[in-house]
């Protein structure tokens, strides 16, 4: 039987469930999440694990339905709902679509680009302008909960990914050389407040930011191509963790135990960071101990964790050799986590790191 007929069914043929070639796009939100760190950008569109919509966006996208019910069929968002309320205010600082005038509500575009195709949705596009002889204008509506995330005219100038890629579409669409972003925050609170932010970019001032995106794009298509289905080789970002409520890739990431590193590195309570600042004096010396091409330290042959309590006696003191093993067993190890060559199952590290400064502060101070 051929692979046609086994595609178009015939007669007791087998099921076959055919994966579809996936084509590789982009979009201003890949390119944020790509920036805020490549690794989870990997999992949401290389690895396509699926990411909860958090409360947050889940009210967003309400607020934008009746937002599009209004401007597309004159639909008022009555009601008490905070949804309601949040999707009606502000409503007299955009401008209405007037007849004669072409608009677009929540409008898709596939635009072609030197790394394939972005695409996106525009709450509300005028091509030439609410009055229909001007310049583009691109509207879109931000719900936030926070004043602080509102971003200022230079911010959506200066690198801001969605404003320079819908810039650039209106400005090839149309062919004009300026368009008008109107970006309308509306704040959720009992009362909903809004901060319209308006600005007008030429060509030139977005292209340098349009070209950060498509320089992005390019290394995201690298990744994509290339086939590679292991997170673990993927940069990432530990600052981006706890961002937006937490990573919903966490768990598999495996990046727990650096966070762990992280944290203490960021307590400043000493022990940890002279260790981590030590490293570069020592690191020949830490090489003879752990070579570049050495297998991952045998955790279960390390010294079982001192205990944390602080009994003060000086017996219960580790001795100073001992200290001193200890410390070039928490700098090996911690040299190869650095080198990424420790496996999850090195949870132990951490808590051995840990416990281990703990005694180094008691000896020392
Ligand atoms: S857990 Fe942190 S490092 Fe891992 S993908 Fe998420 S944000 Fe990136």
């Amino acid at each position: 039987m051929s692979l046609q007929e086994i595609l178009s069914g015939a007669e007791g043929s087998p099921v076959v469930e055919v994966e579809e070639p996936r084509e590789f796009h982009w979009s201003a939100s890949q390119v944020s999440t790509f920036r805020d760190c490549p690794r989870k950008w990997f999992f949401e569109r290389v690895l396509r694990r699926s990411k909860p919509d958090s409360p947050a966006a889940l009210f967003g996208q309400k607020v934008h339905k009746l937002r599009e019910d209004w401007f597309r069929e004159g639909k008022m968002p009555l009601g008490d709902s905070a949804e309601a309320k949040c999707a009606r205010a502000g409503l007299d600082e955009l401008p209405m679509p007037t007849e004669g005038v072409e608009f677009h509500v929540e409008r898709f575009f596939r635009h072609r680009t030197p790394v394939r195709n972005v695409v996106g949705l525009i709450d509300l596009y005028f091509p030439e302008g609410a009055d229909g002889e001007s310049r583009p204008l691109v509207i879109d509506h931000k719900t936030t909960g926070d004043e602080a995330w509102v971003k200022s005219e230079s911010d959506l100038a200066s690198g801001d990914p969605q404003s320079a890629i819908y810039s650039q579409v209106a400005m090839d669409e149309t062919g004009s050389r300026v368009v008008d972003l109107f970006w309308h925050y509306i704040i959720k609170k009992r009362r909903p407040t809004t901060v319209p932010v308006r600005l007008t970019v030429t060509r030139a001032e977005s292209d340098d930011a349009y070209g950060a995106c498509v320089s992005d794009a390019k290394k995201m298509l690298t990744i994509f191509t290339s086939g590679c289905k292991n997170s673990q080789s993927i940069e990432y970002n530990l600052d981006s963790c706890e961002a937006y409520g937490g990573c919903p890739f966490r768990g598999e990431c495996k990046v727990d135990n650096q966070v762990k590193i992280e944290r203490m590195r960021k307590m400043g309570e000493g022990a940890l960071e002279a260790l981590l600042s030590g490293f570069e004096k020592k690191k020949e010396a830490l090489q003879e101990v752990v070579p570049p091409d050495a297998p991952a330290p045998d955790l279960s042959a390390a010294e079982p964790a001192p205990k944390k309590g602080r009994s003060g006696s000086k017996s219960s003191r580790p001795s100073k050799t001992k200290l001193k093993q200890r410390r070039e067993f928490v700098e090996a190890c911690v040299l190869a986590q650095l080198r990424g060559r420790v496996d999850e199952s090195a949870q132990d590290v951490v808590d051995y790191a840990l416990a281990v400064a703990d005694a180094l502060d008691e000896a020392l101070g």
